[in-house]
């Protein structure tokens, strides 16, 4: 069989292995990495009875064919054994009629652990089919819940460093102490004084410093990413969509074939994007709902084809998805082009210098497919409020972005299709936000002390990830410019 290789959004002459896409994260040009030809469709009633473990081989061996079937299976095996707090490792729990789909049971209580639990031996198995470097150095960019999740994955793998830059501001206080806490001998933790869009520019970079990389590369390491811009964090996710799909379908929720909606709270566009690509490989989709906060550049964009990023990013209670600039729509634009890189090529420079792009009117006829909408503050607030008075149940700020949304979609298209909630992260890694939404009393209490108080009020025990966190010693306190990222990662780097 032949190996599928890939390409760069911004060069279609590019053409590199798995492997090679794998480790880079990035390639040369700055472009993402995409697959050079879409594998075909599934025949869904082929894979429907497959268990989470089994349909996860299926998808990611099909992307990365470099690797053999038994080792993307060992990967697997030991990426979902045992680290998932629920056996169905993502769950579709029904309420009313839509169902969410929580992804947020495993190590660090967000959906990142779906595949930064597997990344990790991914990335070790593609260095071991390349012998080229001696190290590899994960440079990441976290809005708050990616850093967690990769330093959970990567910590103690030998062969691997890890350097984690989130910004100081711009995450709720658990997602920092998760962070500051972190053990491991191969983890570096590093505060920026800016916002998430500050962090990864910095980072885009100084993965496209070729210089720098020169140097890096002559001490034996070679740089790489953990965020959603690597291909191999992205294939992971197409899995718990068909899962969830399969789900409704035992359920006797939807006949085989029926399309559905999915409502995805967006920040990078990475979980939203791996939904796009399992349409792509058959799955029946009617509509896809991208939910944003007030930072609502995606809203805008489906609404009018314009991509502006021309505004202040506001802090929020969802800061996971407090984004500006959505790395992912690259791939995503990539495809409704046609796979055109001089298009997008040009396009992404125009976002860099001018701050903005708009897209030809036969693409912005495609975007139909998308419904994009946002929640403010207030948005989020009642739809946690409701959804618990209506089912006892409590949603995290991030998931409470896309129920207010599919809300909103449903009120104007009055359309009934049966829909997925994607369900981001777990209540208890923002507390305070949730308890002043129960309208509990939150008064000069952090998120820490409302740990237990949350517990008791919805009578479930305290995820272990987050129970006795505050008492834990804090590891990592240095702090810097995004000027001084460079002799940071010189510093720990030792070159
Ligand atoms: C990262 C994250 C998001 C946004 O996901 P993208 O793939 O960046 O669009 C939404 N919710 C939570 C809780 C997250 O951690």
């Amino acid at each position: 069989m032949e190996t599928l290789k890939y390409t760069s959004t911004r060069n279609h002459s590019i053409s590199v292995s798995s492997v090679e896409a794998i480790i880079k994260g990035l390639a040369e040009d700055g472009g993402l990495y995409v697959p050079s030809c879409f594998p075909p469709p599934y025949a869904l009633e082929e894979i429907k009875d497959l268990d989470y473990k089994e349909l996860a081989v299926k998808i990611i061996h099909r992307f990365f064919s470099d690797f053999e079937q038994d080792e993307i299976c060992s990967f697997v095996n030991k990426a979902y054994d045992g680290k998932f707090h629920s056996t169905e490792i993502a769950p579709l729990v029904k309420k009313g009629e839509v169902h969410f789909l929580e992804l947020f049971h495993g190590p660090t209580l967000a959906f990142k652990d779906m595949a930064l639990t597997f990344l990790p031996y991914l990335l070790k198995g593609a260095l071991d089919k390349n012998n080229l470097y001696k190290e590899v150095v994960i440079l990441t960019a976290t809005s708050g819940d990616t850093g967690k999740a990769a330093l959970e994955g990567f910590k103690n793998i030998d062969g691997i460093q890890i350097i984690v830059f989130y910004p100081t501001l711009g995450v709720s206080e658990i997602q920092k102490k998760q962070m500051m806490t972190q053990k491991g001998h191969n983890v570096h933790v590093i505060g920026i004084l800016g916002n998430f869009d500050d962090a990864q520019n910095a980072l885009k970079e100084i993965f496209n410093h070729g210089e720098f990389n020169r140097h890096i590369e002559a001490n034996g390491y070679t740089l790489s990413s953990a965020n959603s811009i690597n291909i191999g964090r992205l294939i992971p996710q197409i899995v718990y969509y068909f899962y969830a799909y399969f789900q409704l379908v035992k359920n006797k929720e939807i006949l085989m074939g029926e399309p559905i909606n999915i409502a995805v709270p967006t920040g990078n566009f990475g979980n939203i994007l791996a939904a796009y690509y399992g349409m792509k490989l058959g799955l029946p989709i009617h509509q896809f709902i991208c939910a944003s906060n007030e930072n609502k550049v995606l809203a805008d964009f489906f609404s009018s084809g314009i991509y502006d990023c021309r505004r202040d990013l506001k802090p929020t209670i969802s800061p996971s998805m407090d984004i500006l600039i959505s790395s992912n729509l690259e791939r995503f634009l990539y495809d409704l082009s046609d796979e055109n890189s001089t298009f997008i090529n040009e396009t992404m420079k125009r976002l860099k210098t001018e701050g903005f792009y708009s897209i030809p009117e036969y693409m912005k006829e495609k975007l139909t497919l998308f419904y994009g909408g946002s929640a403010d503050e207030e948005k989020i607030y009642t739809a946690i409020k409701k959804v618990h008075e209506q089912w006892n149940y409590v949603m995290d700020p991030h998931t409470a972005v896309a129920y207010s949304v599919y809300e909103d979609y449903v009120h104007q298209t009055k359309d009934n299709t049966k829909s997925i909630i994607v369900s981001t992260a777990s209540p208890f890694k923002f507390t305070k936000s949730v308890c002043s939404a129960l309208h509990m009393d939150v008064d000069d209490k952090n998120d820490f002390q409302l740990i237990g108080e949350f517990a008791d009020k919805m009578g479930i025990p305290i995820p272990l990830p987050v129970k006795d966190i505050h008492q834990q010693e804090n590891l990592h306190n240095t702090v810097c410019n995004k000027e001084e990222i460079q002799s940071i990662i010189e510093n720990i780097l030792k070159v």
